[in-house]
């Protein structure tokens, strides 16, 4: 089944007087279920593309629709709350609250989604969830660790942890090796494998590596804002 399609989408930005385009009318499908690379150079509109699919940006023209209904045109509340549950983004830079410990992090994006008596009620259902999680991406030693005390691919697996705490039905990923040695970059390809193989998790993964790209089911290559 279709899970997200974009249809005709052109973005350009402004700079000054000038204007850049990035992206020409693009379009894609991604298939629900699959795990899909978007390839191309830096400086093609890939980060671009993959925020417009995350409706963090709109598009200058275009559409976009999720489970066949359009998306890009929701209010920013409802945008917002389909970020949080359904589609989930990582990215090369983890974004991780300094403050908080990791089991904290992970479950912030619960204490969004429900209002604050919901998730004292369920606090410790909550609690379990994210220690579920946090067991799944290798992280049971390290909940009480803030990420200060982490290394990168520990991070990047926190991300994901907290990415997945909600269930989203679709993982956009944004170079989330980009910041990482060889070793720990084939580990966090090999855990995104997994949660694709193991529970049908839709991954759109985005990155300027064609050996990276090659871990995916399919890929696609975007060239001056179109995709070849
Ligand atoms: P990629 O992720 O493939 O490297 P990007 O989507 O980040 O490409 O950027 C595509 C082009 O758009 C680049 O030329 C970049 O400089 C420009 N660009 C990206 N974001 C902005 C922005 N917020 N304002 C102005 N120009 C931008
Ligand atoms: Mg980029």
């Amino acid at each position: 089944m279709m899970q997200m399609q974009i249809r005709n989408v052109h973005k350009s930005y402004r700079k000054g007087k000038t204007e850049v385009p990035v992206l020409h009318g693009v379009d894609l499908d991604v298939q629900e279920g699959e795990f899909l690379s978007i390839i191309g150079q830096s400086g093609s509109g890939k980060s671009t593309l993959l925020h417009i699919m995350g409706l963090l940006t709109p598009p200058d023209q275009g559409e976009i629709y999720y489970n066949g209904r359009r998306i890009d045109n929701l209010s920013a509340r409802k945008r917002d709350s389909l970020r949080n549950s359904e589609i989930a983004m990582i990215f090369q830079f983890y974004h991780l609250l300094p403050e908080l410990n990791l089991l904290e992090n992970v479950i912030t994006p619960i204490m969004i989604q429900q209002n604050f008596w919901k998730y004292m009620l369920h606090k410790s259902e909550n609690r379990k969830r994210a220690e579920d999680i946090l067991e799944r991406v290798h992280l049971s030693h390290r909940l009480k660790h803030r990420p200060n005390e982490l290394s990168g691919g520990e991070m990047q697996r926190t991300a994901i942890a907290r990415a997945l705490i909600n269930r989203p039905k679709i993982l956009l990923a944004d170079e989330p090796t980009g910041n990482l040695d060889r070793q720990t970059e084939t580990g966090i390809i090999e855990l995104l494998r997994e949660l694709n193989d193991r529970e049908k998790l839709t991954i759109v993964l985005v990155t300027h590596n064609p050996v990276i790209a090659q871990g995916a089911d399919r890929v696609v290559k975007l060239t001056d804002g179109i995709f070849e």
